[in-house]
């Protein structure tokens, strides 16, 4: 079973460091024993272990603090069960080469109805997101319902299927069971599924190296590209896409798409890519109901073997709303709790688990979050309001709206007001640059960190 309190240790140390350190370093381990004195950890192999010992030591002891766990000593193990979780099917996000299927030049016709033979196959899709776990409701039917029939007709109806919505709210998670299901079906069809990020990074590092970029996009059978909108506004990635993108088409190849926002909305995306995203199926998601959410922690809680009494799964859905991570972080950090005082889930649990974190929050303002920010950068909340342009205003104008969209969800035209704007592209703009740079520069994310540390100090 895995142990929700490693699950929340994991969950907070995956938001701190790159995401690809994570995947390499952190994913398949698990928490061998915790008493008061011990924390063993459970790795995959001894590069592991030595990574772990000697660079993320302090982290781990800071994250296990956070959650309760002071103990003196940290030790690693290299555990057989961790080796085994490994199924032959890879969840590492980097991309595993699938070269034996692949052909160069002229696209192969796919065989959609090839029944499956092995699962020599690989792709770095993520095996626990599945359609099964998926929990529809109103806000998700069609997303859901188009997902389906891609599986069904891959190539076909909806292509591309592009899904948009909010964060946390599950476009990864279907795009991803999409691919899994798929694979499923079929392990010989090659399926690569990547973020724009990381397509803009390999794209960049094959320019600098003056080598042509990959062609395995090119010749997939399946194309997932999640978070398509860290790709607007860099022109030659964006090229690179479109003649990726019209390959794929015209061989009649799946592609599925996720993004924040529709295609019409997402600022400096070039008008032929915005075109042709538009040219299949575009369905969004909108944060679920209440039923819904009430669903989605029964699911999460039934994945962590555990049952939650309903009125504790209505207050959590009450009180957390906007975001399905966030309920599922709010879940997890109550199972840990339980599982480490041996007490079972109720609402007492979950009012002095929760209860200080959830009030300061709804306590913060957005004038608050303004002056708080100016205060951190040395400037004044007027300055923020300003026009002016330099560096040290803007960037913690940009920050601010970052906080106001991330802490307070405010609505973009609502975080442009905030600051002074009227155009709410400038809130679209600046939250997106801001999460850009918090994923690819740890000194951004340990500002922005510290900044928000300040919001609830
Ligand atoms: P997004 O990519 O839109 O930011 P994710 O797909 O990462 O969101 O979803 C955030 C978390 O919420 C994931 O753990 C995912 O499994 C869960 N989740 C989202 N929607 C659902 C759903 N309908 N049913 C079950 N879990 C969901
Ligand atoms: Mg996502």
């Amino acid at each position: 079973m895995a142990s929700p309190l490693w699950q929340a240790v994991l969950g907070e140390i995956e938001v701190t460091i790159p995401r690809a350190s994570f995947a390499t370093w952190f994913k398949n381990t698990t928490l061998v024993k915790s008493d008061g004195q011990e924390v063993v950890i459970g790795v995959p192999n001894v590069f592991t272990k030595r990574q772990l010992e000697e660079k993320y030591q302090s982290l781990l002891e800071q994250t296990l603090h956070k959650n309760g766990l002071q103990p003196e000593k940290i030790t690693f193990t290299i555990h057989q069960e961790t080796q085994l979780q490994k199924d032959g099917r890879t969840n590492e996000p980097a991309p595993v080469e699938t070269t034996q299927k692949r052909q160069t030049g002229q696209q192969r016709q796919t065989d959609w109805s090839v029944k499956p033979k092995s699962r020599s196959n690989t792709s770095n899709l993520n095996s626990k997101y599945t359609f099964d776990n998926f929990v529809v409701g109103a806000g998700n039917e069609l997303a859901y319902a188009a997902s389906q029939a891609i599986v069904k007709n891959p190539g076909e109806k909806y292509n591309p299927l592009f899904i948009y919505s909010g964060v946390g709210l599950g476009k990864t998670h279907l795009i991803q069971a999409i691919g899994n299901e798929m694979f499923r079906k079929n392990p010989d069809i090659c399926i690569e599924c990547i973020t724009s990020e990381r397509f803009t990074k390999e794209f960049i590092a094959s320019t600098l190296q003056k080598k042509t970029f990959s062609d395995k996009y090119r010749s997939a059978d399946v194309l997932i590209v999640d978070d398509m909108q860290f790709i607007a506004g860099k022109e030659k990635t964006e090229e690179e896409f479109f003649h990726t993108f019209n390959a794929l088409h015209q061989a009649n190849k799946q592609i599925i798409i996720s993004s924040d926002q529709p295609p019409n909305s997402i600022p400096t995306l070039e008008e032929r890519l915005r075109s042709r995203f538009e040219w299949g199926m575009t369905a969004d998601i909108q944060p679920p109901d209440l039923e819904t959410r009430m669903a989605i922690i029964q699911s999460k809680a039934h994945q962590h073997q555990t049952n939650i009494p309903g009125d504790v799964s209505e207050y959590l859905a009450t009180h957390i709303r906007s975001n399905i991570r966030e309920l599922e972080g709010a879940l997890t950090k109550v199972l840990a709790h339980c599982e480490m005082s041996g007490q079972t889930p109720s609402i007492p649990v979950v009012e002095q688990v929760l209860g200080s974190s959830q009030s300061k929050r709804h306590r913060l303002t957005q004038k608050q979050i303004v002056e708080k920010t100016a205060r951190y950068f040395n400037v004044t909340p007027h300055e923020i309001m300003s026009a002016r342009r330099e560096k040290t205003v803007s960037q913690p104008r940009q920050i601010s709206m970052y906080l106001l969209r991330n802490e307070l969800h405010l609505s973009f035209p609502a975080v442009a007001k905030a600051v002074g704007r009227k155009d709410h592209t400038t809130a679209i703009h600046s939250v997106s640059k801001i999460e850009q740079s918090i994923a690819e520069d740890a000194s951004m994310r340990q500002t922005v960190q510290q900044v928000k540390e300040q919001l609830y100090a």
